[in-house]
């Protein structure tokens, strides 16, 4: 062999070598990266390592008269941030302090302080990670670009648009200095009585894993390139499980056998590892008698063991102090320290003192947490450090953030408020509106920015939204700047929101005025829904409309003219009573701060609505099911109660528009399939009308019988396609058959034979699967 030919082979194989070690962070090999750690936890003492392992939030290291509230003007405590990084050698900050949003100058000075006082103190140089709820883009942050909430990103069903939320979202949350967010909440939406419904992408665990997928591509990256100084880390949440409580009240116990954590809620967690997500946020609630916080088998077996994730898992706020004090199931905090730690925690959220590194340090010395798993759980942690390359660049400078708040940025967030919203009623093609119109716009919505952002959203619950949206149309303002003659736009709330106390707080006003301004109108627009909310105050004593509100449709409709009904909420309200008296109906979720612009654009034809609904709109509280309920839940008995099987308001997926397509030509590849096949199936669609328009092509399949009950249906593939006036398109899509595969009573994941139905639009075809194949063993052992 020549020189020659020696050289170009070693030419290859470096490349080959190099290629296989994918690279991450600082773009230093993974296994590099991996060797710095050991390195680094080698030289640290179990004083630091317990510090790593604390989360503080930032409240607590300001000058103010507790740890709960800070002075205005903000301030660093210089005593308290000597006692955290000198003391307690902490490794991790979060939140906004008084819980109120901060602009990117005062954010970027404060975090660059606490990093500063980090690193001074930091004997190895570690240095501190904060953490944001950037939940809908840099919410904490005044002027940055706010998109809709989670639930009106599912309804776009368009992941391209929420990747791009989630680029923008690190771009102006590293532009404060912050490289971490606390999003997205992957848990399933699936239950309307939970105040967190709107924090999801839905109910579909295919929708749901498709656009956690964006949102962690978006704001880490297609490559993980995670020292890219537009980047940040995502965390998944709440792992696991989180949403389907008996009672849909927020933190309160949940039954979920296994087999249907893993068919039906792991599966988005399961995409998020894969995809690369760096750190995970637990569940604060029980599921089967054991809080999250304590399963050994959901923490350390099942994410880290089965899915091998990498990353690190974060305790929910307050959560191993909770497993003493809500829980009862440790006898003090010591116990509940051990009990967290040893299932798999690796960073608590303490978030409120420094007592958390002690328990450690002693339970390490009495033996009762093992040394190995300190050593695991701050690897993990100095890990996500190195790859968000914060040894090199611990902080950053706002002049290199030019395009924060840019008009790029807000036509993506208009563009994807647009594409949220949801037409659910337009009767005689009632809309759109001519833009001579008269129109009078009343509602609690009408006028009002916060019920159009909802909770996370400068503050905690969203209570002081009105103080930063100044410079954004509210819907009214939106209906009268698009209007031809803005004079002929009236406005009459007749129901407001109470701006302080309980969420559900509202105020009548005197409804004679609406009906004598509905005179000179010639349609009515109703804004309702629901005022701001999350978490355990989100709670719901009913799920009905408002009375008042549902008053306020009444009212309006009796003056005679045409009632539109827009919906702005966080869960779907009960509309059954007033949607007869409704014309048109659109459901407009929470859309943020270009909410108004969009629903006034829809309105007037500007933008033909395309969202669909993420969920199943239920019409009755007592019939919550999602549209994967089994056949026994659909049974309509004769003489049963009305409201009795399954009867929907509206059906999950469903939406109109104002073009009209056709489904034709159905075909799949093949009529049986093997295990480990790709089905491949096309259809045509056609738009019938002389509008251009959005589709969202939905793929459902129902497995006849099956020795599980088989859910009635569920969505195996979808996308959405733009069909111009007259256009016809073969759409082409597929899916693995092994994703037809449920989870068995003994946690098996099998895949049985037999026939299937494939549903697009109204068409159906039938298929069979050829064999049955246990794809994954048991975990019962
Ligand atoms: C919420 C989390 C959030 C955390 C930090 C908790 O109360 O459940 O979703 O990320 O607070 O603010």
């Amino acid at each position: 062999m020549t020189n020659r030919i020696l050289l170009f082979l070693l030419v290859i194989f470096t490349f080959i070598a190099v290629s296989c070690n994918k690279t991450y962070g600082d773009k230093t090999p993974e296994n590099e990266i991996d060797r710095k750690v050991k390195a680094l936890v080698s030289k640290m003492t179990l004083e630091e390592k317990a510090g790593q392992m604390t989360q503080v939030t930032i409240d607590v290291l300001t000058e103010g008269e507790s740890s709960y509230v800070s002075n205005e003007p903000l301030k660093l405590d210089t005593n308290t941030l000597n006692i955290a990084f000198g003391k307690y050698q902490v490794g991790s900050v979060l939140n906004t302090a008084n819980n109120r949003a901060r602009d990117k100058h005062e954010w970027n000075r404060l975090i660059g302080q606490i990093q500063e006082s980090c690193l001074r103190h930091s004997r190895l140089k570690i240095p501190v990670l904060y953490g944001l709820d950037m939940i809908h883009g840099a919410s904490y942050v005044s002027g940055a670009t706010l998109f809709p909430q989670q639930i009106g990103m599912a309804a776009t069903w368009n992941p391209v648009l929420i990747r791009r939320a989630g680029e923008i979202t690190a771009y102006e949350t590293r532009a404060i200095g912050c490289p971490w967010t606390f999003s997205p909440v992957l848990d399933l939406g699936l239950d309307s009585r939970w105040p967190r419904q709107w924090e999801t992408f839905g109910e579909d665990p295919l929708l749901a894993a498709t656009m956690g997928q964006a949102l962690i591509q978006g704001l880490q990256g297609v490559d993980n390139d995670l020292s890219n100084p537009n980047r940040i880390a995502a965390c998944m949440k709440h792992y696991l499980g989180y949403s389907q409580t008996v009672s849909g009240k927020d933190r309160t116990p949940a039954l979920i056998p296994m087999n249907i954590l893993r068919e039906y809620h792991l599966p988005a967690f399961k995409k998020a590892v894969e995809t690369g997500a760096l750190t995970v946020m637990v569940n604060s609630g029980e599921i089967n008698g054991l809080p999250v916080h304590a399963s050994h088998q959901l923490i350390t077996r099942l994410l880290k063991e089965e899915l091998e994730f990498k990353g690190f898992v974060i305790t929910d706020w307050g959560d191993i102090e909770y497993l003493h004090t809500r829980h009862k199931i440790a006898a003090d905090q010591k116990e509940a320290v051990k009990i967290a730690i040893n299932a798999g925690i690796d960073m608590s959220m303490v978030p409120y003192n420094f007592d958390f590194p002690g328990y450690v340090v002693e339970l390490v010395n009495e033996g009762e947490i093992p040394m190995s798993r300190i050593d695991d759980a701050v690897s993990r942690i100095l890990k996500v450090k190195f790859l968000l390359g914060l040894f090199e660049n611990p902080t950053t400078t706002q002049e290199n953030y030019p395009d924060f708040a840019s008009e790029n940025f807000a036509s993506d967030a208009r563009r994807t408020a647009l594409e949220s919203i949801t037409l659910l009623k337009n009767d005689k093609n009632l809309l759109p509106l001519p833009s001579t119109a008269k129109i009078l716009v009343c509602g609690p919505a009408a006028n009002n920015m916060r019920p159009l952002l909802g909770g996370w959203s400068y503050s905690w619950q969203g209570n002081l939204v009105n103080e930063f949206t100044q410079d954004y149309a509210t819907i009214y303002e939106a209906i009268r700047d698009l209007a031809s003659n803005p004079a002929q736009v009236l406005l009459e709330e007749g129901v407001t929101y109470a701006d302080t106390g309980e969420y559900r707080n509202e105020l009548k006003q005197d409804l004679s005025q609406l009906l004598n301004k509905a005179k000179q109108a010639d349609y009515i627009v109703v804004c309702g829904g629901e005022n701001s909310y999350t978490e355990t105050p989100g709670n719901a004593t009913t799920l009905e409309l408002s009375e008042n509100q549902q008053e306020l449709i009444k009212v309006a409709k009796s003056s005679g003219k045409p009632v539109i009904l827009v919906l702005v909420q966080g869960r779907p309200r009960l509309i059954r009573k007033v949607e007869p008296l409704s014309d048109a109906i659109l459901n407009a979720y929470l859309p943020g701060n270009y909410g108004g612009e969009a629903v006034a654009r829809i309105l007037f034809g500007e933008t033909n609505p395309s969202g669909k609904l993420p969920y199943t709109y239920p019409k009755y509280a007592y019939s919550l099911e999602p549209y994967y309920h089994k056949s026994t839940e659909a049974l309509t008995d004769v003489g049963g109660p009305s409201g009795s099987g399954f009867n929907p308001q509206y059906e999950f997926g469903f939406g109109l528009s104002y073009a009209q397509f056709s489904y034709s030509e159905l075909t799949l590849d093949k009529t049986s399939y093997n295990p480990g096949e790709t089905l491949k199936l096309r259809v045509n669609i056609h738009n019938n009308s002389g509008k251009a328009g959005m589709e969202v092509v939905q793929v459902f399949v129902r497995d006849h019988f099956a020795s599980n009950t088989p859910p009635v249906k569920r969505l195996r593939a979808f996308t959405k396609i733009m069909l111009q006036p007259g256009e016809s398109r073969e759409v082409a899509l597929e899916f693995p058959v092994n994703d037809l595969a449920f989870v068995n009573q003994e946690n098996e994941t099998l895949l049985e034979k037999g026939e299937f139905s494939l549903m697009v639009g109204e068409l159906k075809q039938t298929f069979s699967l050829t064999e049955t194949k246990v794809l994954q063993a048991s975990d019962n052992k």
